[in-house]
């Protein structure tokens, strides 16, 4: 059970969507506009979002950047809903933080499908260890092997490596990467991340061909790289 907030204008989708998410076991809270949705997670501390792109008042985009804004909601997984496939790059990928994002028209299966995936991934950041095929990284002894064989990281590198896997599958940019792990504004050096990120896949070896770099923007973590690296 997850409860889960819809923020979305359409009254027909928000009815279908809050039957089936009451359906397949969460509680489901519903906002109109973005202002009420902003106002409704303060309230239920929701433990997933799905927010659409396009609401009457405020754009989606803000919505979701408040939601970062507030410590509240700061990370809550967001599923955005959209109509235009062309954002996506740029709602998913960096500033706004998306977990994932769903095209209009989708099929509602499909939406809880991902819901599920979203907060299992979610879960993971909990667990003490994370294990990816051959890679293997405790976090409390602060351990990484690759195939059994113990990998010496420094502190930084261990960090980089725990939070790009902590947000596997998702974009992470320079910038965010400089803040989240370095403590250090994005406008310094985003070459440092670069560097660091190269040293850390020496040293995975075989396991480094899971951090991906996405052209222009950052890194992802990804079991199941997409192939859109730019080395
Ligand atoms: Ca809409």
């Amino acid at each position: 059970m997850a409860r889960v907030l819809v923020i979305e204008d359409e009254a027909d989708l928000r009815e279908v969507l809050q039957y089936n998410l009451t359906q397949a076991g969460h509680r489901a809270f519903a906002a109109a506009t973005g202002e009420e949705g902003l106002k409704l997670a303060l309230e239920v501390k929701p433990d997933i979002v799905l927010l659409d792109l396009m609401l009457p008042d405020v754009p989606g985009t803000a919505v979701a950047k408040a939601l970062r804004r507030e410590p509240l909601t700061q990370f809550v997984p967001i599923i955005m809903v959209t109509a235009k496939a062309e954002e996506i790059d740029r709602i998913v990928g960096f500033e706004l933080g998306a977990d994932d994002y769903v095209v209009k028209p989708f099929s509602v299966r499909e939406l809880m499908l991902r819901i599920d995936a979203v907060l299992r991934r979610g879960k993971s950041s909990e667990q003490r260890v994370i294990e990816v095929a051959e890679l293997h990284i405790d976090r409390e002894a602060h351990r990484v092997t690759v195939g059994g064989e113990e990998i010496a990281l420094t502190a930084l590198e261990f960090k980089l490596l725990v939070t790009l896997t902590e947000r596997r599958d998702r974009v992470q940019a320079r910038g965010t990467l400089l803040s989240d792990v370095w403590a250090m504004d994005s406008e310094i050096a985003s070459r440092t991340v670069d560097t660091h990120v190269k040293r850390l896949r020496d040293k995975l070896g075989t396991a480094g061909r899971f951090i991906e770099t996405v052209r222009g923007v950052g890194y992802r973590f990804s079991e199941t790289p997409s192939g859109s690296q730019g080395e």
